[in-house]
Order: structure tokens, then C-alpha cells, then sequence
């Protein structure tokens, strides 16, 4: 087979489920407006798919944080840290990390899936063994291959699975990691994290949370699932984005571990690749001010969130679990969850499609992420274009009769 032979059924079946060439891989955001409105297509949209949770991508702090930066440093940090130094700004962001996690090792990478990479890959090896739930996000997956550990999915959000899976390891849990992520990413679902938490202080091993969808979400100063389940002190490392809730790119582990600094030496996605620009610091610092002073932020997402939920569902919409700021709604086959996608926006909103094998469990969705810069009147806009396209989904396949 030619090498690029292998991209044969990619193309056949993005003909066919893409005829227009409309696809979100092709979505041009043309001019932003606000962290929730941006022009595609020449057309005024509703952003509903940002992850841009506290809406902080236009706070002026931010923004005047970021202009200093670059005034100041200049545009790029043309390197690694390992070959061309520590800016001062990254070392301030790991001590603010720090001091908000309570955590005395933080480590700052480029982006939240290289933090994932960094720390799982580098930490396991061969000899080891990584316990993770089958609906973890990519990076995960990605970072377990590299790692070349002994890979056991568990059934998502099942802590008897965990637990019975753990017990068959026995004295090799102490090569054990048990990764789970804070709210889920594609149903918005939680971790049963205090079981979880429970399970490890009875077998042992030691548990990773991948909080990116969770910072500035969840927890009473907003530091994610660990705060909210109150097992903070048992998690051993604390994954984290900057490019949700803190509106910027680049991603951290937090961890109280302090054997967790050789990652610096031993990381390869953290040695290898150019650390965060000074005015991505910049805005990160900012933002996490933020999340910290104002926990109205969260409150108005959270108000937000339960809106957008329960109307949804009393349109019918078979959605994810729980009331989460990550709304999935959950659809029947990839033709329709395609032309759902593209109705929503003739209707000038925008969503992420989610199609198998991106979506857990066979589904294919459409996913809101719900920010605290949206008003209430946009949410009510939303669930508008989501009534409107109700009967679309013929009576055979209603997301009721839909499980992947
Ligand atoms: N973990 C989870 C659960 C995610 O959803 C994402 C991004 N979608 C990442 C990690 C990667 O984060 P980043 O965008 O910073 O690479």
C-alpha cells in the first residue's frame, strides 16, 4: 500500500458526510466580536462551542497584561526553557499555580496535552502500569502509548471496575497510576472522584486528575473536581489547561510530590519544544487573578449552564448526564449529527460536532460549551435554533432510541 493510500477512507468519508465542504475543520472564523460572537460566513454568530468557560479571552486585564508582555519581552521565547532559559514570568506562574493548588512543585508546559504527555509519559514506563477510564480525553490516550506502560481501561465512572481491576495488581499498585479527568469532556459528566479517592487509599497506586475542563468550574475557589469532592490532599497530580477557563494556550501539572521537578529533566515534550510566549504568561497570570477574585464568574457559568440544560431537555433532547457547563446533546447517526451541526449554523450558532471515534461510546453529538459571558438572552437565542431543528430528527431516530 502508497503511503498516502491510507488516507483513502478518510477522504471517501469526509465526501460523503461533508458533500458542501461545510465541515468544522473548514469553519473560518472570519472577525471575532466577543467571547461569544464572531462572524462565519460573513454572518453574525453566537459562539456556543468555545470552552472559553469564565469568558476571559476579552477581559482588559488580560489583554493589557498581554500588550505589556510583548512590549517587554517581545513575541516568542524561540525556544525551550531547558536551552534557552526561564523568563521570570514562567517562574511567577508556577508560583501563583502553586499557591492556588497549595501544591509546592508546578510545572508549566506549552499546552495541556503536552502537560499530559510530559507527566504520564515520562512517569511510566515499561515496568509500570497506567488504570485509566476508558472516556479519558486523547491526550491521555496518547500520553499512555508513549509511555510504554501496561494500559487498563476501566468502564467510565465505574469505581467496582477500578476497585476490581486494582485488587488484581496487588503489591504492583505501587507502579500503578489511576488517571481519571475532573468533568468529562465530550458528556460533561464528573468523576466519581471521593470513591475513587477511597479505592486508591484502600489498594494503593497513585491518582492523576485531568482537570481541564474542571479549573475555574468547579470547587469553592474554583481549583476543580479535587476541591469540590474535598480529596485534594489525594491527588497526587493535577493536570490543567490554560486554554479553557484561563482563555490563553499552554498547560501545568500541580503536584505535592516533590520527585515531580526531575520531570523537568526527564520530559521530553517539556525539553523539546518551545515554552509559552511572554504574553501567553502574561494573560494566563491574569486570568488566574481573576478566577481567584471573582468567583461570581463561576456562578453566572453555572446559571448559565442549568439554563441551557433544562431547556434542552424539555425539548425532548437527550443530553449528558449531569447539568454541566460541557452540554452534549446526544444524536442518531453521522449524516444526521452532521446535518444538525450545519443547521444549527444556518441558524448562526456554533457548536462542536463530535463524531465517533472522538465521541465515547459510539455516540455522535453536538456539544455547547456554556461561558459566563453569555446573557441569558443568548442561552434562550440558543435553545431557539435547538427547537426549531426538533423535527428534524425523524420518530425513528429521536435521540431517545440512540444509544451507541
Ligand atoms: N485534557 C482534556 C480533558 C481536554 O479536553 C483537552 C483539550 N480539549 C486537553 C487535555 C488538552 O488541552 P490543550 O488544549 O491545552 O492542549
Amino acid at each position: 500500500m502508497a503511503l498516502f493510500d491510507k488516507f483513502n477512507k478518510l477522504a471517501n468519508d469526509r465526501a460523503e458526510l461533508f458533500p458542501t465542504g461545510l465541515s468544522p475543520f473548514e469553519t473560518r472564523i472570519e472577525e471575532v466580536y466577543s467571547p461569544t460572537e464572531a462572524r462565519i460566513g460573513g454572518r453574525r454568530v453566537l459562539l456556543a462551542g468555545t470552552n472559553n468557560y469564565l469568558g476571559l479571552t476579552f477581559a482588559p486585564e488580560c489583554i493589557e497584561a498581554a500588550h505589556k508582555a510583548v512590549e517587554r519581552e517581545g513575541t516568542g521565547t524561540t525556544g525551550s526553557r531547558m536551552a534557552n532559559g526561564s523568563y521570570g514570568g514562567h517562574y511567577a506562574l508556577e508560583a501563583e499555580l502553586g499557591d492556588f493548588y497549595r501544591c509546592n512543585s508546578v510545572i508549566v508546559f506549552s499546552t495541556g496535552y503536552l502537560a499530559s504527555l510530559g507527566l504520564i509519559g515520562t512517569l511510566a514506563g515499561a515496568q509500570d502500569i497506567i488504570l485509566l477510564d476508558a472516556d479519558c480525553h486523547a491526550s491521555i490516550y496518547d500520553a499512555c502509548r508513549l509511555s510504554g506502560a501496561q494500559i487498563i481501561r476501566f468502564r467510565h465512572n465505574d469505581v467496582a471496575d477500578l476497585e476490581r481491576r486494582l485488587q488484581r495488581l496487588r503489591e504492583r499498585t505501587e507502579n500503578t497510576l489511576i488517571v481519571v479527568e475532573g468533568l468529562y469532556s465530550m458528556l460533561g459528566d464528573r468523576a466519581p472522584l471521593a470513591e475513587i479517592a477511597a479505592v486508591k487509599r484502600r489498594h494503593g497506586g497513585y491518582l492523576v486528575v485531568d482537570e481541564a475542563h474542571s479549573l475555574g468550574v468547579l470547587g469553592e475557589h474554583g481549583r476543580g473536581l479535587s476541591e469540590e469532592a474535598g480529596v485534594a490532599a489525594e491527588v497526587d497530580f493535577v493536570l490543567g489547561t490554560f486554554s479553557k477557563s484561563l482563555g490563553a494556550v499552554g498547560g501545568f501539572l500541580a503536584s505535592n510530590h516533590p520527585e515531580s521537578e526531575f520531570l523537568r529533566y526527564a520530559s521530553r515534550p517539556y525539553i523539546f519544544t518551545a515554552s509559552p510566549s511572554p504574553s501567553v504568561v502574561a494573560s494566563t497570570r491574569a486570568a488566574l487573578q481573576l478566577l481567584r477574585n471573582r468567583p461570581q464568574l463561576r456562578e453566572r457559568l453555572w446559571a448559565n449552564a442549568t439554563q441551557l440544560y433544562h431547556q434542552l431537555r424539555a425539548l425532548g433532547y437527550q443530553l449528558g448526564p449531569e447539568p454541566s457547563p460541557v452540554v452534549a446533546t446526544l444524536l442518531g447517526s453521522r449524516q444526521q449529527a452532521v446535518a444538525f451541526w450545519q443547521g444549527l449554523l444556518e441558524r448562526n450558532i456554533y457548536v462542536n460536532l463530535v463524531l465517533p471515534p472522538a465521541a465515547p461510546g459510539g455516540y455522535t453529538l453536538v456539544r455547547c460549551s456554556v461561558s459566563a459571558a453569555h446573557t441569558p438572552a443568548q442561552i434562550d437565542t440558543i435553545c431557539e435554533a435547538f427547537a426549531d431543528l426538533r423535527a428534524m430528527l425523524k420518530r425513528s431516530d429521536t435521540p431517545d432510541s440512540h444509544r451507541g
